[in-house]
């Protein structure tokens, strides 16, 4: 489904991306982990049109999108829930879920108003609250909710348990895994390497800007390397 080859991201003069080659496969879920600076937010960046990298291409349903928008990229189907939510604090919460859906015009958008208010009982609760009081876990769904709105067929999450308590990240992993059995593909980036592994098909490791390997989720989680580097040993 993507197909990203050789992509090279700058920050002025500072390499942050330094060929990166990856693989997303339709209806998976797959994990990017690595140490804070390795570039996955960077990645994250390129594929959703947030960043232009300055090499390399990316190829969703086999069209070559490196040089479209980020709106051009919803339209398609790629949406991104950003490192930190980046919900939109003074309005509430449905009107956060609205503007999900501000690219789309078919007639359906109620519908999956109704839907995701269902997936997410306590947005519904708070559908006029203004989404700056909610708490931290349910900002990130408010987040996820919102990017559903989109319809995407491939969701980029950033990192979407940082700083959740456990039983709110049990409840994100678990979220996750349903979006993705329900059909929509996942490229997860996270530093809770174990339960993000656990729920992923495929898994990438980033080191400074390269990859340094990748595999099947399961191989990964059972890999020394991986073990001593990111799971605590
Ligand atoms: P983290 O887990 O800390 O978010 P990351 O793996 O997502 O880390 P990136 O945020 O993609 O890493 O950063 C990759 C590299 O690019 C780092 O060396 C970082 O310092 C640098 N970098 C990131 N954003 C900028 C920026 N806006 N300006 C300059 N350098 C940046």
């Amino acid at each position: 489904m993507l197909k990203a080859t050789g992509i090279q991201s700058f920050y002025g003069n500072i390499q942050a991306l330094k060929g990166i080659d990856l693989t997303v496969a339709a209806k998976s879920i797959v994990t990017i982990i690595g140490a804070n600076g390795a570039g996955k937010t960077t990645l994250m960046k390129a594929i959703g049109g947030l960043l232009k990298p300055r090499g390399g291409q990316i190829l969703f349903a086999e069209e070559d999108i490196t040089a479209l928008r980020s709106d051009q990229r919803v339209t398609r189907g790629i949406a991104l829930v950003p490192e930190g939510r980046a919900i939109f604090a003074g309005m509430t919460v449905w009107e956060n879920l609205k503007m999900g859906a501000y690219l789309r015009s078919d007639n359906e958008v109620g519908h999956d108003l109704e839907k995701v208010l269902e997936r997410f009982p306590i947005l519904g609760e708070r559908k006029n609250q203004l989404g700056g009081t909610l708490s931290g876990g349910q900002q990130q769904m408010l987040a996820i909710a919102r990017a559903m709105m989109s319809r995407p067929k491939l969701l980029l999450l950033d990192e979407p348990s940082m700083g959740l308590a456990p039983l709110v990240v049990a409840d994100i992993f678990r979220i996750i895994r349903e979006i993705n059995q329900e059909g929509t593909t996942v490229l997860l980036v996270e530093q809770n390497v174990k339960q993000a592994l656990k729920i992923s098909h495929y898994g990438y490791v980033l080191e400074t800007g390269k990859v340094v390997m990748e595999g099947n989720a399961a191989d990964l989680l059972g890999d020394l390397r991986v073990q001593e580097a990111y799971l605590g040993g």
